[in-house]
C-alpha cells in the first residue's frame, strides 16, 4: 500500500486544540500567495503575509514555506498549517496539476511543510477551501446544498452536497470552470476549447470583448487597452461601462448570459438551495447579480415550476481561500 506523506502529523484521536491555539492558512493564487493566522474558527486574522507567486515551478514550494516561516516568526501559538492550491489536489493533499501554476506536478506541499516545520499540515484545492469558508461562516451558512463559484482570472468552485464539500473519488470534484459549454469557443488555460471559464471568468470577459472588437465595435474598450485587442482585460470593460459605453453594456449582457447558462446547468445537476458568487466579478456592475438571478430562472430546466434558487454575492473577498485553509487546518489537527 502506498503511504502518502502529505497528511502527516494529524492527531490520531479527536482532541480539541489547546485554548488560544492558532492556525496558519495559506492561499496560493495565480499571481500571489496570501498567508494568515486565525483561531481556525472564525474569519478574524491576527497576522498576514503576502508574496508574489513565483513563475519558476521549482520555486513555488520554497515561496510557500517562506510565507509560513514569516507567520511562525510572528505567532508562537500555531499548531497546524493549511494550504490551498489552485488545481487538482488528491485526498492525500498532493497537487497533481493546475492550469494556473504551470509546471507544478505532483507537489506534496503539506508533506514538505510538515517535515520542515514539524507541525501538522494539510493541502486542499483552493475552491474547496473558499466553499468551506462560505459554508461555515459566509453566505452559504445553513445550506446543506449549495454551489460556490469563484470568478477570478479563471473559475474556481466548490459544491456543498448533504452538508459537506463534495470531494469526488479522487478529491478532484468541483471544477465547474472546465465544463465544456461551446465546442467552437475560446481556448482555455487547461488546453481545451470552450470551457465555461473561457466565457464566464475575468479572462472570459476579455474574450467576449475581443469578439465585439472583431465585429468592428467596442472602440472605447479597445482604447482603454491601448489599442491592442490582445491586451484587453476585464477591467477595460468595467472602465468603459462606468462611462456608460453601450458596447461595454453589450459585452456584459453576453457575459452574464454565459454565466447564467453555466449556473443553470449546475442547478439542473445538483439542485442547490443557494448559489454563491465570489471572486469580485459579481460586483462588475450595479445590478449584475439581480439580473443574473432572473436569467438563471429563465434558463434552468423547469425554471417556472421549481423554487427560485437565490444567486447571491459571497460574504468573503480575496481572503476566502486563506481563511478556509486555516479552518481546514483546525479540522485536520482535531480529526486527522
Ligand atoms: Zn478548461
Amino acid at each position: 500500500m502506498k503511504v502518502w506523506r502529505s497528511r502527516v502529523g494529524g492527531s490520531d484521536t479527536a482532541t480539541a486544540p489547546r485554548r488560544g491555539s492558532t492556525f496558519i492558512g495559506v492561499d496560493v493564487g495565480g499571481t500571489k500567495i496570501l498567508g494568515l493566522v486565525t483561531d481556525g474558527l472564525g474569519p478574524t486574522a491576527e497576522y498576514r503575509e503576502l508574496q508574489p507567486t513565483p513563475k519558476d515551478p521549482d520555486a513555488l514550494a520554497p515561496a510557500i514555506a517562506e510565507v509560513v516561516a514569516a507567520l511562525l516568526a510572528k505567532s508562537d501559538r500555531v499548531v497546524g498549517i493549511g494550504v490551498g492550491v489552485p488545481g487538482l489536489v488528491d485526498h492525500a493533499g498532493v497537487l497533481h496539476y493546475g492550469p494556473n501554476v504551470q509546471g507544478v506536478l505532483g507537489l506534496d506541499i503539506a508533506g514538505e511543510l510538515n517535515s520542515r516545520f514539524g507541525l501538522p499540515a494539510v493541502a486542499e484545492n483552493d475552491g474547496y477551501l473558499a466553499a468551506l469558508t462560505e459554508h461555515r461562516l459566509g453566505a452559504a451558512r445553513g445550506h446543506d446544498h449549495a454551489i460556490i463559484v469563484t470568478q477570478g482570472t479563471g473559475i474556481g468552485g466548490g459544491l456543498i452536497v448533504g452538508g459537506q464539500v463534495l470531494r469526488g473519488a479522487n478529491g478532484f470534484a468541483g471544477e465547474p470552470g472546465h465544463m465544456l459549454v461551446n465546442r467552437f469557443g475560446h481556448g482555455c488555460a487547461c488546453g481545451n476549447t470552450g470551457c465555461w471559464e473561457s466565457v464566464a471568468s475575468g479572462a472570459g470577459l476579455a474574450n467576449i470583448a475581443r469578439e465585439l472588437v472583431e465585429e468592428g465595435r467596442g472602440e472605447a474598450i479597445l482604447e482603454a487597452a491601448g489599442g491592442d485587442p490582445a491586451l484587453i482585460r476585464g477591467e477595460h470593460v468595467s472602465a468603459a461601462h462606468a462611462n456608460n459605453d453601450a458596447d461595454a453594456a453589450e459585452v456584459l449582457k453576453r457575459f452574464s448570459w454565459w454565466v447564467a447558462q453555466g449556473i443553470g446547468s449546475l442547478i439542473a445537476l445538483l439542485d442547490p438551495s443557494i448559489v454563491v458568487l465570489g471572486g469580485g466579478l459579481s460586483a462588475i456592475s450595479e445590478g449584475f447579480i439581480d439580473g443574473l438571478s432572473a436569467q438563471v430562472t429563465d434558463t434552468v430546466v423547469g425554471g417556472r415550476y421549481r423554487p427560485v434558487v437565490p444567486v447571491v454575492a459571497a460574504d468573503f473577498g480575496p481572503e476566502a481561500g486563506a481563511v478556509g485553509a486555516a479552518l481546514r487546518a483546525r479540522d485536520f489537527v482535531i480529526n486527522g
